[in-house]
């Protein structure tokens, strides 16, 4: 039988943040495609490689704090070193600080800036290095719906979304043409621990679900299926593209 062009068997792929909600989601997705997988972050993502093996594929963890751009080199040697090999990049770790902008403090600027922006960069030059080589590599980047609008009480977490979105197209556009694509999804609401305060919050929740024009949360699972398309040869022609996947909320 022929291979579909969403098949990823011989790809390994390196996901920071996999341990939990939509870094876990696009592991398995991405591991049910074909790909093995390097699982990068702080708490070692032992559900995701258990689940990863369960499914026949390789993986591996990589533990990196990526609030700083210091072990970015290294989770790529040690990518490619375990699973001999990087083809797609998913950069999905992230952190959001809430405060009014009047209020909010230069630590949770940086925290969040240096996390969700710098250190996501210098994981794209690092692997970047290696795909262009190799001529071929799949790059995605987690945005946000505030890549696109403002939010409130998030301005560095609003600031490094939209920077995710402004990066992602330069470097589509300076490495296209070397075989390597680069593109982003931007999540509507996910459920996920991230957002299990406002899910809590039963004004807040009922809001959300009636703005969504799908009238449900997303799961982490809802991302996996954007993530095999952009990591497969079915997206080869696609560069520099913010996909959202959120139930509707922008068309609202
Ligand atoms: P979670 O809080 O559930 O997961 C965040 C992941 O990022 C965890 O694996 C966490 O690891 C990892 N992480 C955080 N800080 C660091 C760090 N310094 N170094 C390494 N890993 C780190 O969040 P979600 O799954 O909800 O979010 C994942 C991504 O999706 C984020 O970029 C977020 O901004 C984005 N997103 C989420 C939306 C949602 O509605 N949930 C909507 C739009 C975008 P650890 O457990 O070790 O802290």
């Amino acid at each position: 039988m022929a291979a579909t062009p969403f098949d990823l068997a011989g790809r390994v792929a390196v996901v920071t943040g996999a341990n939990t909600g939509i870094g876990q989601g696009i592991a398995l997705a991405l591991a049910a495609a074909g790909a093995d997988i390097a699982a990068v972050g702080r708490t070692p993502a032992e559900e995701t490689i258990e689940k990863v093996r369960a499914l026949g594929r390789r993986a591996a963890i990589v533990s990196a704090d990526l609030s700083t751009i210091g072990p970015v080199n290294r989770v790529v040697e040690e990518a490619v070193d375990k699973l001999g090999g990087l083809d797609i990049l998913v950069n999905n770790a992230g952190i959001i600080r809430r405060n009014d902008s009047l209020d909010f403090t230069e630590e949770d600027w940086d925290a969040v800036v240096d996390t969700n922006l710098k250190s996501v960069f210098f994981l794209c030059q690092a692997a970047g290095r290696h795909m262009v080589a190799e001529g071929r590599g799949k790059i995605i980047n987690i945005a946000s719906m505030l890549t696109f609008q403002g939010g409130i009480r998030v301005p560095s977490y609003t600031a490094s979304k939209s920077g995710i979105g402004g990066l992602t197209k330069l470097l589509a556009n300076e490495w296209a043409a070397k075989g390597v694509n680069v593109n982003a999804i931007a999540p509507g609401y996910i459920a996920t621990n991230n957002t299990a305060a406002l899910q809590a919050d039963e004004t807040r929740n009922r809001q959300i679900m009636e703005r969504i024009p799908a009238g449900r949360w997303g799961s982490p699972a809802d991302m996996g299926g954007a993530a095999v398309f952009l990591a497969s040869s079915a997206s080869d022609y696609i560069q520099g593209h913010i996909l959202a996947v959120d139930g509707g909320w922008l068309a609202r």
